[in-house]
């Protein structure tokens, strides 16, 4: 197995944050796919916390709204149970 010298407790967009919405099983963005960034930190940073929660009230304004076909169309029953 070939040797990087990463930190992999650490994700693959070297963010601080292990808790980042975007961040899959490996470490790596599903988001972006440029992760260097040179001057600072990620603009898009995102606790999945925050981010479930977000998607769990537009869930409940589109259903509100009668937007059902909303709903199915863009499968947001399934990602509420991710
Ligand atoms: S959105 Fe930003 S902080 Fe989150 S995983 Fe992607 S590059 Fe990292």
């Amino acid at each position: 197995m070939k040797q990087t010298g990463r930190d992999i407790t650490k994700p693959l967009c070297g963010m601080e944050w292990g808790d980042c919405f975007a961040l899959n099983g490996d470490g790596r963005c599903e988001a972006l796919e440029d992760t260097d960034f040179r001057r600072g930190t990620c603009p898009f940073y995102k606790p999945i916390d925050q981010e479930m929660m977000e998607c769990a009230a537009s869930l409940e304004q589109l259903k509100e709204g009668g937007r059902e076909d909303l709903v199915k169309k863009y499968g947001m029953e399934k990602q509420k149970t991710k």
